[in-house]
């Protein structure tokens, strides 16, 4: 699925961070990172948006779980 000359990919968010554009001619979606550039179908968007939002899920149950340990002993 290479870009089309009639490629015009459309900004549909941007943020300091990253830019989402979708094109749809190709139908793909374009995530810009910086030099990086992600491109890929709405379904495997939506699949890695949740993916991504389990990750940082996971990541804060870690630092909960190693930064609050209790600091009482019972006797
Ligand atoms: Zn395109």
């Amino acid at each position: 699925m290479a870009a089309t000359n009639s490629c015009r990919p459309e900004t549909i968010f941007s943020s300091p961070g990253c830019e989402v554009q979708y094109c749809a001619d190709c139908q793909m979606v374009h995530l810009n990172m910086g030099a990086l550039t992600l491109r890929m179908s709405e379904q495997q968007f939506a699949n890695y948006a949740i993916d991504i939002s389990k990750a940082m899920f996971s990541l804060r149950q870690r630092e909960v779980a190693t930064t609050h340990q209790p600091a009482q002993y019972v006797m």
